[in-house]
């Protein structure tokens, strides 16, 4: 804003008149270096979820550009994979300081095309800025091991890049999700096939400009388009070596499946349920207010959304409270400074929204805030909007219960005991993260310990790793072996070669061969 010359508040309103009245763009390809328009005759439309503007249309691109993609990677490989780690972190370096620059612009393109609110499309651009920033410490990152086995001898390990690499991503972090894998795979010395969301692919095409920009070479980092077509491509094509996804249930499992049988490493984050889970004991208002938060920030689309609270005893009696704070977040355009709750992200989301909140009142579920006839400010009637929604007295076997709602919908839950909700939280066949709200540390080092999710916040409602660590969600919520960014990014975008040489100091007379296995001794 201060490049601009504007106020934020100006500056919004100056971002979100113009992006009014765009018309609609194509979405172009990546393929060895050059934005081309692809030849295709089918079209994914783009719609802003706050008003159904058409903003951009996203190719299926034809065969013919993918395999170009897949070409035009596997070439670059040849020399990326030559060049010095210094070099690489040079460009991460570069690419993370034009994020920066461009942070306001990523995030008014994630508000027109995702709906989020402008102050969390940042946290969005801002969380996958880490992860750029991270890969900036390569040379560091990628030490391997050594050992002096004698006076002549050593063995030590080399992390290798794998060859062409593919990230296939989900809607709901345009900015973050395509920086959990790009840049990572990049700085290890691969090349990248990136498909974005055929809903929201604009943040991607401008990290991909903002790549170019940063030095990238041609065919280092190749953006693709499409839906399942381009995704069967990615898990057929023999010259890509991994895939990353993040995503659905049913994508992911056919991904990793395919993939699998494709002999490819897949890594796939999935859908989640995550538990909050309040003591009695817990510090009342920080815990209502991270909960409502957490519970309908971003609309409920996030995967570490806490979407479902444990009450443990007489914390339940708090839950009148909750109903009155999230009655007080303000449901609407996420270009309105005033605004805490965007649109969701499709007609089709919000009916699967409306389904789910109304299954729970079928089962019996009592439904404490209805967010479904939400009214919402002149000009934004035709938005994907539910207003903050709250079910209580859900059980378990409930469908609101037992499938992912991803919309802003809060189902309580009442157990006697911390062993109770630890229980039901295990038995839930997701595993991506949870949270207790409790004073005592005993409480939460019992539930650290017992509790069978990959990610746990003690106090902290979303307890999504910082990049120095990797995203470990698990059970239903992760498919693979390696998870993302972090140690374990590293690892999945690389190999290892273990070398052993021999250099003798002096000469050793040898009077036969020796037909035993060296033992080194
Ligand atoms: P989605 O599965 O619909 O789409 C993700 C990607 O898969 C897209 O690129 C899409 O083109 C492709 N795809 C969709 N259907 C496919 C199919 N049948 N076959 C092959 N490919 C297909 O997911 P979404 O709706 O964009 O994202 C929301 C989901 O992602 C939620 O379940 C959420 O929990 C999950 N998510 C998980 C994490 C995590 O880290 N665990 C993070 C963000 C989102």
């Amino acid at each position: 804003s201060s490049r601009l010359g504007l106020n934020p508040t100006t500056l919004l309103r100056t971002l979100s008149t113009s992006a009014a009245k765009r018309e609609p763009q194509k979405a172009q390809l990546l393929i060895n270096g050059e934005f081309i328009d692809s030849r295709t005759d089918k079209w994914f439309e783009v719609h802003n979820p706050a008003t159904q503007e058409l903003v951009s249309l996203v190719p299926q691109a034809t065969p013919d550009e993918l395999a170009e993609a897949a070409r035009s990677a596997s070439h670059a490989f040849k020399a990326w994979r030559k060049t010095t780690v210094l070099s690489r972190q040079r460009k991460m370096l570069d690419l993370q300081a034009l994020i920066r620059e461009n942070m306001d612009k990523l995030a008014n393109n994630i508000v027109t095309e995702q709906g989020k609110t402008f102050n969390d499309a940042k946290g969005d651009v801002l969380r996958g800025l880490q992860v750029v920033e991270a890969a900036a410490g390569i040379p560091d990152f990628s030490m391997g091991q050594h050992l002096q086995v004698s006076r002549d001898m050593d063995t030590y390990t080399i992390r290798e890049p794998l060859g062409v690499t593919a990230g296939i991503c989900p809607f709901n972090f345009p900015a973050m999700i395509p920086l959990w894998m790009f840049p990572l795979a990049i700085a290890t010395g691969n090349t990248h096939i990136l498909k974005p969301s055929e809903r929201d692919p604009g943040a991607t095409m401008m990290l991909a400009k903002l790549a170019i920009e940063a030095g990238i070479p041609p065919g280092v980092l190749n953006i693709v388009h499409g839906g399942v077509d381009t995704v069967n491509f990615i898990c057929d094509d023999p010259a890509i070596k991994a895939i990353s996804f993040v995503g659905s249930d049913h994508a992911g499992k056919h991904i990793h499946d395919r993939g699998n049988q494709n002999g490819k490493r897949v890594q796939a984050n999935l859908g989640a349920k995550n538990h909050g889970v309040i003591m009695p004991d817990a510090d009342k208002n920080h815990a209502l207010n991270q909960l409502v938060g957490a519970a309908f920030g971003a609309a409920g689309q996030r995967c570490m959304a806490l979407s479902t609270v444990v009450f443990v005893g007489e914390s339940k009696q708090w839950q009148d409270e909750i109903v009155k704070r999230a009655q007080e977040l303000q449901v609407g355009s996420g270009f309105d400074p005033k605004t805490d709750v965007g649109p969701v992200i499709s007609p089709q989301a919000l009916d699967r929204i409306h389904s789910l909140i109304q299954s729970g009142v079928d089962e019996g579920a009592e439904l404490l805030l209805d967010g479904r006839q939400v009214s919402v400010a002149a000009g934004l009637e035709k938005g994907n909007f539910v207003g903050p929604t709250i079910l209580t007295n859900v059980k378990p076997h409930m469908k609101c219960y037992q499938e992912e709602i991803f919309g802003p919908v809060l189902v309580c839950l009442q157990v006697d005991t911390l062993d109770e909700a630890i229980e039901l939280i295990n038995r839930n066949r997701y595993g991506n993260g949870t949270a207790i709200f409790t004073r005592s540390g005993a409480v939460a080092r019992k539930f650290q310990s017992e509790i069978d999710v990959g990610q746990v916040g003690v106090n902290v409602p979303i307890p999504v790793p910082l990049p120095m660590f990797s995203f470990t969600g698990s059970r239903g919520s992760f498919l693979g072996d390696v998870n993302f960014y972090g140690r374990s990014g590293l690892g999945f975008y690389t190999s290892i070669k273990t070398v052993t040489s021999l250099w003798r100091s002096e000469d050793v007379a040898h009077t036969s061969a020796s037909v035993n296995m060296p033992t080194m001794q």
